[in-house]
């Protein structure tokens, strides 16, 4: 008897003092997310996470300083119930894709994409040669050119130094453009694929590439025909057997302030950027007597967020990008294709993206031109995928004047790269309900249309 009351004297002891540190932890946890969000300058997640750190004390200190009949009894039912959740929310569940891994029935022609298109000038043969082919897009191309422009001073965000910074990192891009492909080393040097691969990837690392991967080239990652310049409607005939995709960070905060300037001088910035990075390595798989040639913004022969996926360094997500595990689609994307023997990374399952995608849907509903769609994936070219209206987007770039990307900017996926947001894409990737709790929790932290940041001071002037 004495020994039963000792244990239930300790027992209430435990829990009473479990139950304080439970709320001590739960409002430790929301004090780190308002330290953290302050730092991040989100001023919606700080005021949040502050009050609610200081509002979610107070019932556990109530019952814990209060005596009242059955305590412990309410008490344990609570931390069971807290358990519980904890337990359901974390719970790993990933159901695999039904329809398995999607790869497109035909080549893309680089003509169609909008670069291309914006490119073609009224009344040369080029121009009526498209739209002869191509009439149902006359009339939706006619509306983007009524705009003034990417870039343009008389476009809606025109900035000076930022649309100027934007055009330097474009004129350099220009400049590297020639230098995509060149002479082979005859001293060919005997290579491990293993050792090559990793040498590959660890020195574009040290460049500044946030992820890297390697995929056989299939004939779905080549465009059909060239698109842009001097080589449009050139037949491309890429016959290397590997492609290396190299993925690299664009600043949030500079993203944050989109559809502003500087979004459009970090993206610029990005691709200038990777494609130095795909250069370098082109030119180094060359000296060791390999073809290589390196894809870089406005010189492509391949679709680079295709090539990622195939990589392993994501998935596709509702706009139309590549969604990396780490930054979601804020990234920029180059490549290299080649014919070293390298080791290959084999594409990895995201179906939790394509389940958060569905059920998220903020960047549909942020997108100024509502180019993004909200309905579930459909079949385009044999995948099942969801696609942009590019038109209606490119539209609105060019009333703009910078490359929007509202989209990225308000996605989930896109916050930094620290212990705390990992965490939570640890959650999203992992729990079938941890997914639908980290939305809900993205719309109150940070809100459904969070609103456009301001421009950062230094280039505010
Ligand atoms: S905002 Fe949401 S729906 Fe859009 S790409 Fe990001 S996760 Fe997917
Ligand atoms: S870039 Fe802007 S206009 Fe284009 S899809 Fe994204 S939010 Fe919409």
């Amino acid at each position: 008897m004495v020994l039963l009351d000792v244990f239930f004297t300790m027992y209430n002891g435990f829990i009473d003092v479990s139950f304080l540190i439970t709320g001590i932890i739960f409002s430790g946890v929301l004090f780190y997310v308002s330290i953290i969000s302050i730092l991040e300058k989100e001023y919606r997640a700080f005021r949040v996470s502050l009050i609610l750190s200081s509002v979610i004390i107070i019932p556990f200190l109530i019952i814990f300083f209060f005596d009242f009949q059955y305590k412990i009894v309410v008490i344990s039912i609570i931390i069971l119930l807290i358990f519980i959740a904890l337990i359901v929310l974390f719970f790993p569940y990933r159901p695999k894709l039904k329809e398995g891994f999607q790869i497109p029935k035909d080549k893309h022609d680089e003509r169609d994409i909008m670069f291309s298109r914006n490119e073609l000038k009224p009344e040369t043969e080029k121009y009526d040669s498209y739209y002869h082919k191509n009439p149902e897009k006359k009339e939706l191309d006619d509306k983007f050119r009524e705009k003034p422009g990417l870039l343009s001073s008389g476009s809606s965000m025109y900035q000076p130094y930022s649309y100027a910074s934007a055009h330097a990192n474009l004129e350099v891009i220009e400049a590297l453009k020639p230098i995509v492909n060149g002479p082979v080393s005859e001293n060919k040097i005997k290579v491990d694929p293993f050792k090559i691969s990793s040498y590959i990837k660890t020195w574009c690392k040290k460049l500044g590439a946030h992820s890297v991967g390697i995929t056989e080239l299939k004939g779905y990652h080549v465009y059909s025909h060239k698109g842009r310049r001097e080589l449009y409607g050139k037949e491309i005939k890429n016959k290397h057997k590997y492609a290396i995709a190299i993925t690299i960070e664009m600043d949030n905060e500079m993203i944050r302030t989109a559809p502003k300037g500087p979004v459009v001088m970090e993206s610029t910035q990005q691709y200038l950027n990777s494609g130095t990075i795909a250069l370098q390595v082109a030119y180094f798989i060359r000296s060791l007597g390999y073809e290589a040639r390196a894809h870089i913004d406005g010189n492509y022969e391949v679709i680079c967020p295709l090539i990622a996926r195939d990589a392993g360094l994501g998935e596709i997500g509702r706009m139309g990008l590549l969604m990396t595990p780490e930054l979601g689609p804020r990234v920029r994307i180059a490549a290299i294709t080649t014919d070293i023997p390298l080791v290959l990374d084999f594409s990895k399952e995201f179906s939790s993206a394509i389940d958060f995608c569905t059920i998220c849907k903020k960047c549909a509903d942020i997108c100024p031109s509502r180019s993004i769609a909200f309905e579930e994936r459909g079949e385009i070219n044999g995948v099942l995928r969801w696609q942009i209206n590019s038109e209606s987007c490119f539209t609105y770039w060019c009333t703009s004047g910078t490359d929007c990307g509202r989209c990225m900017a308000v996605c989930p996926y896109s916050h930094p790269d620290n212990f705390m947001h990992n965490f939570i894409r640890w959650g999203i990737k992992n729990s079938y309900i941890f997914r639908r709790f980290a939305l809900y929790m993205d719309d109150l932290f940070y809100g459904r249309r969070p609103k456009s940041g301001n421009l950062p001071n230094w280039i505010d002037m």
